[in-house]
């Protein structure tokens, strides 16, 4: 398959947002590798890191104070306490990142997607990625196997929760099957960066 970009295009920005265990990750790295230039947006956070999880890479590591200092020099797009004591923030110089040919992709959550939109309006697609039921999702959830009952109570109220904002994107797509569900994100993100694709 082969894009064709439009050079009079402005740079652009392509959110990705959904409930955990939704499967964004997975249509993320899809997207990633078949949207020609389409760059990942490396996000702040205060977390530790996870696994092989890099600095620089999968996440910006700062510790509590150097985010507060980058909040005070206001180098963040949006920021936001995702979990309790956990915060996540998006750097501008990732956004400024962001040429017509080299559009940038932010997994942010649902607060955040909100706020850059409003931020960017026209250049912005806020996709929400909608797990098929509550029913699966909880089964994926259960199936990964690395939250106690509890933990995964709480993580499916902040899901409902999530899940009523997803009227205000520009699109939802159901991840009922991840093939068919990036397929359909590929097609809308090319639609938006108005790229003309031949099989
Ligand atoms: P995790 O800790 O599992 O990598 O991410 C937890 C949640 O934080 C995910 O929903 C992820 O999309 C969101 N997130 C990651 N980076 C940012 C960010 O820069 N801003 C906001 N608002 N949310 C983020």
């Amino acid at each position: 398959m082969k894009t064709s970009s439009n050079p009079a295009g402005r740079p652009r920005i392509i959110v990705l947002t959904a409930p955990s265990g939704a499967g964004k990750t997975s249509i993320a790295k899809a997207l990633l590798k078949r949207i020609d230039g389409l760059r990942f947006s490396v996000s702040a956070t205060t977390r530790a890191a996870r696994g092989n999880e890099q600095d620089g890479i999968d996440y910006h590591f700062l510790t509590r104070e150097a985010f507060e200092d980058a909040v005070a020099q206001k180098a963040f797009a949006e920021y936001e306490e995702v979990y309790p004591g956990k915060w996540y923030g998006t750097p501008y110089a990732e956004i400024d990142r962001a040429t017509p040919e080299e559009p940038m992709l932010l997994d942010i959550d649902v607060h955040g997607a909100l706020r850059v939109k409003e931020k960017y309006g026209s250049d912005v697609q806020a996709i929400f990625v909608v797990p098929p039921s509550l029913a699966v999702l909880t089964e994926r959830l259960r199936a990964r196997g690395t939250e106690t009952e509890e933990a995964l109570t709480i993580r499916l109220d902040r899901v409902r929760y999530e899940l009523s904002y997803a009227d205000r994107f520009d699109v939802r797509v159901v991840n009922d099957d991840l093939k068919r569900a990036s397929d359909e994100v590929t097609r809308l993100t090319n639609q938006f960066l108005g790229r003309v694709v031949s099989e």
